[in-house]
């Protein structure tokens, strides 16, 4: 199954399963990394852009949470899209 199309929640054909763990793309962990206020998910909680994000949450004043391990198929159901630093291969929603 490809990337653009596992991530809109489209069952796949073997199984039927939205998000099917299967049928995932190789290049999508099982797990990624979100803070309180992001709206991307990131492959490693160190990513470049997450933290560039954080410095400037700080800057704003706010508190910047710690990033925080989620399964991939919650991440992309609640509405996050995947950080473009940490996934170059995602074109987008199809
Ligand atoms: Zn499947
Ligand atoms: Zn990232």
């Amino acid at each position: 199954m490809r990337l653009a199309e596992w991530t809109t929640g489209s069952p796949c054909d073997p199984d039927n399963i939205a998000y099917c763990h299967r049928c995932k793309p190789r290049d999508l962990p099982s797990h990624v990394y979100r803070s309180a206020w992001s709206t991307a998910f990131h492959k490693a909680p160190g990513c470049k852009a997450l933290a560039t994000a954080q410095e400037s949450v700080e800057r704003r004043g706010g508190s910047p949470s710690e990033p925080v391990g989620i399964h991939v198929g919650v991440a992309i159901s609640s509405g996050l899209a995947p950080c473009l630093h940490c996934f170059p291969n995602f074109k987008g929603r199809a």
